[in-house]
């Protein structure tokens, strides 16, 4: 058996050379393929089996005739592709197999149910990381989820949105002492404080830094639809979310709701940052320009 190719390269990249004939995975026109397998890995159009890494929308497209993905993403996958989806879900090490050949899914630490693919044939490994998470900081890991697990393998394909030496990123706890720092300075002033993230992954990562001491908090419909994905799943999920008094949260994400429909959209920014200047620390984001990360000061998980 020859060296792994690892052939499948990036879309971007044009001058990708060809698949070996053993590749397990290749690239086709809908996305990461395994032949042997006959199935798709987060495929951008329509196939038949596609084994899903993660429900965000990047990576979970609608329209495929089944889906594979880990049990604990299930709920977020149906809420956002469809209660009817065809999904079969596979707990964390668990091997199913594909036409001889052997697929499991193992922690990413991305997102609640986030997993990296493990292929196996004739014992060759491949894995498809996904989005994953590895800070590079001991102990720095994201408490929302299953941490990431390293998975020994011949060829790992990988995303790297962020691989590029221009992006440091300060421990979480560094950041998360700013960010109720800058929250224990408004509440006195009664002074709203407005923390903006995408819905699924990086509000739960906020909420569960967050100083609950320090006042009440009230989450988004849109992301607290996705906090009660988290406290279903138990565990440390538990920590994202709001706390007990619901009455007071409901009147105060009321009001959110409202201020989020006039001005929501991170484009929109600006706008919202002029208006009222002291109530926005930042928006964390999941993906975004790299020069524009490049120079952005806010607090970033
Ligand atoms: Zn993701």
């Amino acid at each position: 058996m020859g060296a792994p190719s690892c052939n499948t390269g990036r879309v971007s990249e044009p001058a990708a050379p060809p698949p070996a004939a053993d590749d397990l995975i290749v690239l086709r026109p809908e996305g990461l393929y395994c032949p042997a397998g006959d199935f798709h890995i987060d495929p951008w159009r329509p196939v038949a089996r596609a084994v899903i890494t993660h429900a965000h929308a990047d990576h979970a497209h609608p329209g495929h005739a089944t889906y594979l993905a880990s049990a604990l993403s299930e709920r977020v996958l149906r809420a956002r592709l469809g209660d009817d989806i065809t999904l079969q879900g596979l707990a964390y090490g668990e091997t199913l197999t594909c036409n001889g050949v052997r697929v499991s899914l193992h922690p990413a630490g991305h997102v609640l149910g986030s997993a990296q693919v493990r292929i196996e044939q004739h014992g060759r490994v491949w894995v498809v990381s996904g989005d994953y998470f590895v800070s590079g900081v001991e102990h720095d890991v994201n408490a929302t989820c299953a941490a990431f697990e390293p998975l020994r393998c011949e060829c790992f394909i990988t995303e790297s949105t962020f691989g590029l030496p221009i992006y440091r990123w300060r421990a979480q706890a560094a950041v998360q002492r700013d960010i109720n720092a800058w929250w224990h300075a408004n509440a006195p002033a009664g002074r709203a404080s407005l923390l903006m993230g995408y819905s699924f992954g990086k509000s739960q990562r906020l909420l569960a830094g967050l100083d609950v001491s320090i006042g009440p908090i009230a989450a988004h419909g849109a992301v607290e639809n996705m906090n009660a994905a988290y406290r279903a799943a138990g565990g440390a999920q538990q920590r994202v979310g709001t706390p007990a008094r619901r009455r007071r949260e409901r009147r105060v994400r009321q009001r959110l709701d409202a201020a989020a429909r006039r001005a929501p959209s991170p484009g929109r920014r600006p706008r919202l940052r002029a208006e009222r200047p002291r109530r926005l620390a930042g928006f964390a984001a999941r993906d975004r320009g790299h020069r524009r990360a490049a120079r952005d000061r806010h607090p970033r998980l």
